[in-house]
């Protein structure tokens, strides 16, 4: 258990230096038997600690002391619909972000597994922390591994967290590459 907290906390580390999550946003989650360990609200994910990771049932029972992100509903709901999942990485990164702030649509571009759709999958925008999120997001993450949420942000999963972090870092460079191209194409070549 403690290997995977302080896997936990190296993911934080790595998503933050990376520029994927600043201040204190973001959130990442691992999946430990029948319980998660969440990042804490209200935190950077910068310098965390294993006593600021807070240990939470699958019915939403704070297990240790601290409060969980306040999308832990949004986590355990994903955790509840695939078994498959055993790490959720959710982040604001500046690229990815900006296309959800935007009626552009991400490609999805070679180098991450299986192209089953041409898009990232979407969702409207729903109150960030609310059910109406978590739910929003539990049922339509569904066999894909990556989720926009509009005017908000991105969540990745995987089987571990190191899948998950990948995941959410190839996403940010894939929404970087897709903006450079927009911006190349849209001014005339120097002569
Ligand atoms: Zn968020």
């Amino acid at each position: 258990m403690e290997e995977s907290i302080s896997q936990l906390i190296e993911v934080c580390e790595n998503i933050y230096d990376k520029q994927l999550v600043s201040g204190k946003s973001g959130n990442v989650s691992v999946r430990l038997g029948d319980y998660i360990a969440i990042t804490p609200t209200l935190k950077s994910l910068n310098n965390l600690k294993e006593e600021d990771i807070v240990l939470v049932d699958m019915e939403s029972n704070v297990l240790t002391k601290g409060n969980p992100s306040s999308e832990v509903n949004m986590h355990l709901n994903v955790y509840k619909k695939r078994s498959d999942v055993n790490a959720i990485v959710h982040t604001h990164s500046p690229y990815v972000t900006g296309f959800a702030f935007s009626s552009k649509k991400l490609k999805r571009l070679e180098g991450f597994g299986e192209i089953k759709n041409p898009y990232l999958p979407s969702i409207e925008y729903e109150k960030p922390g609310t059910l109406e999120l978590a739910n929003s997001v539990s049922n339509n993450i569904k066999e894909e591994d990556v989720l926009i949420l509009k005017k908000h942000g991105v969540i990745c999963v995987g089987k571990n967290l190191k899948e998950a972090e990948s995941l959410a870092v190839f996403i940010e460079e894939s929404a970087k590459t897709q903006f450079v191209s927009y911006m190349l194409n849209s001014v005339e070549d120097i002569e």
